[in-house]
């Protein structure tokens, strides 16, 4: 497999988004909330992880959440977040758009990452805002000092996508000259919109996902048949 043609656009692009999804954070070892292997204590992470739960099942969903925070802290960043950050810094790519919410991107170095689906490192209080660490969780603090909530501070079902994230998120698509995915099966809407906005103003698309995903049609390159970190380290002979 060679990526002449991704070699080639990331050289002459003069403006690169980056797009990650579950499969950036499962080469770090992190289970993927929606797999088998993510599932927790046999339950339907998709009710959990809802305003629902939280609502009307909170022990549940606290149980739940602290057991994602003792998961994002117990793996780390791998070599392919470690790449990108360096990248950003030598302006070979912009900016990032992650649907993950371990917050490795930012833990690698990463500064301009539009978090869509928020990130498991923050808390904030469901009744005033205040935001804490999520460190609160791990030592068993789930209030706030005004007697509200700490929730995690991601996107639950039954929510709409932070505003600020998504605005960044749209104007980065429509920028860009040069669009990869890394590791999303784009099934997630709207999340998965911004490849094709990006693909719409005359971005070059390139799906690298181990899938086939029904986005491929509309890919100028698709890569299938290796882990990502590999591809980003292969790419770095020319960056
Ligand atoms: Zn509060």
């Amino acid at each position: 497999m060679t990526f002449i043609l991704l070699e080639k656009w990331l050289l002459e692009s003069n403006y690169t988004v980056v797009f990650t999804g579950a499969g950036m954070s499962t080469e770090s070892g992190l289970p993927d909330f929606r797999s088998s292997a993510g599932m927790w204590k046999k339950k339907d992470p998709a009710r959990l992880a809802s305003t629902e739960a939280l609502n009307n099942n909170v022990h549940e969903f606290i149980d739940f959440y602290r057991n994602r925070v003792l998961g994002v802290k117990e793996y780390q960043p791998h070599k392919g977040h470690i790449i990108l950050a360096e990248w950003e810094k030598q302006g070979v790519i912009q900016s990032i758009i992650t649907q993950n919410v371990d917050g490795f991107h930012q833990l690698a170095g990463s500064k301009k990452v539009a978090e869509l689906h928020g990130t498991l490192q923050k808390l904030h209080c469901q009744t005033c805002g205040n935001t804490t660490n999520s460190e609160e969780y791990i030592n068993e603090e789930y209030y706030c000092v005004c007697g509200g909530l700490l929730r995690p501070s991601i996107v639950l079902f039954g929510e709409s996508l932070p505003e600020k994230a998504f605005q960044i998120a749209l104007e980065e698509a429509q920028k860009s000259e040069l669009f990869i995915v890394l590791g999303s099966s784009l099934t997630v809407t709207p999340a998965n919109q911004f490849p094709l906005i990006a693909k719409e103003q005359g971005s070059k698309l390139v799906i690298i996902n181990q899938d086939p995903t029904d986005f491929d049609i509309y890919a100028d390159q698709v890569i299938r048949d290796k882990k990502i970190g590999e591809i980003l380290q292969e790419l770095t002979k020319i960056t």
